[in-house]
């Protein structure tokens, strides 16, 4: 048995693995540029334009 998806649970598939999806690499993968993108001391934490560029 494969480990579960890190995003949503769901029992990975070989194609997409350790995903479920390749939906869900993507999740991750848009999760870890946005940790990096994180700069300690920027001004703009209040507002999060980033909530509202998922429209694809
Ligand atoms: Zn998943």
């Amino acid at each position: 048995m494969s480990s579960p998806c890190p995003i949503c649970r769901k029992p990975a598939t070989p194609e997409a693995r350790p995903f479920c999806s390749k939906r869900c690499a993507d999740v991750d993968l848009q999760r870890w540029l946005s940790d990096r993108y994180v700069v300690p001391g920027a001004q703009d934490d209040e507002e999060n334009p980033l909530s509202t560029d998922f429209d694809n």
